[in-house]
């Protein structure tokens, strides 16, 4: 039954592939075009839940096996011109204050939310009407449980993410459960941009979308050039922790070993040359330090 909108989705971006000489065809392993200097104004964090897993080895396998973990939960929000964009949106909030919480694998993690993504729009003067563009690090359900509530925004996320989760069924049925959530959560965007690696949105550096499959396989993460604090990547879920960084560890969950450590590097050489830092979305213990809408970098 998924077959005409399918289809019909993928010819709206194959048009817009045509139509849009923005979207990238930059092969994943060149680095993001520095086409200029260009900045964004302002970039905010936004709580969007947090969960509990009972076994942190799935993220660090072959340690700390039926250790429980809390993991954060981050959107962020940039502001560029008259644009608004937000980078993934989060656990569904019509679970917000459910105490029995939210899963994508309940007998793994569990998700509580405590602040509407709306709510916390309001505290800046914003609707979700306002915001221009929704951009997906990837596809689970954490991080694209509100695409919904912006239908009139364009949606960007990678071709191979797309693609992935519309592939039909595989022989994990943890994985079908996961991408049929996907497909769910996702619904069918009235404008929905499919990309192939790299995409300098803005032409100028400001914002840049930098391929990192492993995680999933049309994982990506973003860079935003701010004036004052420079050049910060929201990592997606290209790492879990500081820890798994620093140690090149990767989850058992992620689709490809390999691709996620060519992308942890990636993210590393890409820090080095920028003078970059990361922010982690699931690291807890960073993502407490960070300010919170409606402080923001700038
Ligand atoms: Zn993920």
């Amino acid at each position: 039954m998924r077959g005409t909108p399918v289809n019909r989705f993928c010819a709206w971006a194959v048009v817009a592939a045509l139509a849009n000489p923005s979207i990238s065809t930059a092969a994943s392993s060149d680095p993001p075009a520095l086409t200029g200097s260009g900045v964004a104004d302002r970039l905010y964090r936004l709580d969007c839940g947090h969960s509990v897993a009972n076994d942190e080895s799935v993220w660090t396998p072959g340690e700390n096996v039926g250790k429980s973990i809390e993991f954060s939960s981050t959107c962020y929000l940039i502001k560029h011109g008259r644009d608004v964009i937000m980078w993934d949106t989060g656990v569904p909030e019509a679970t917000v204050n459910d105490p029995k919480g939210w899963s994508t694998l309940p007998s793994l993690i569990v998700y509580h939310v405590e602040r509407t993504l709306t709510s916390q729009l309001v505290e800046i003067g914003l609707a979700p009407g306002d915001v221009t563009y929704v951009i997906l690090s990837h596809s689970h359900g954490d991080h694209i449980g509100n695409v919904k509530l912006f239908p009139d925004s364009e949606v960007i996320l990678q071709k191979a993410e797309f693609d992935w989760i519309n592939s039909g069924p595989q022989a994990d049925p943890k994985l079908n459960a996961l991408t049929a959530l996907a497909r769910e959560l996702l619904g069918h965007p009235k404008k929905l941009r499919l990309i192939n690696g790299d995409l300098d949105l803005y032409g100028d550096g400001s914002v840049d979308l930098i391929s990192t499959p492993g995680h999933t396989p049309g994982s990506q993460s973003l860079m935003v050039h701010l004036a004052k604090s420079g050049y910060i990547i929201l990592s997606g879920d290209v790492v879990h922790s500081k820890g798994n960084f620093e140690r090149r560890t990767v989850p058992s969950l992620n689709t490809d070993r390999a691709q996620s450590l060519a992308s942890m590097q990636r993210i590393r050489s890409i820090m080095q040359t920028r003078h970059a830092q990361m922010f982690i979305n699931h690291d807890k213990a960073q993502t407490d330090q960070l300010k919170l809408i409606p402080d923001f970098y700038d």
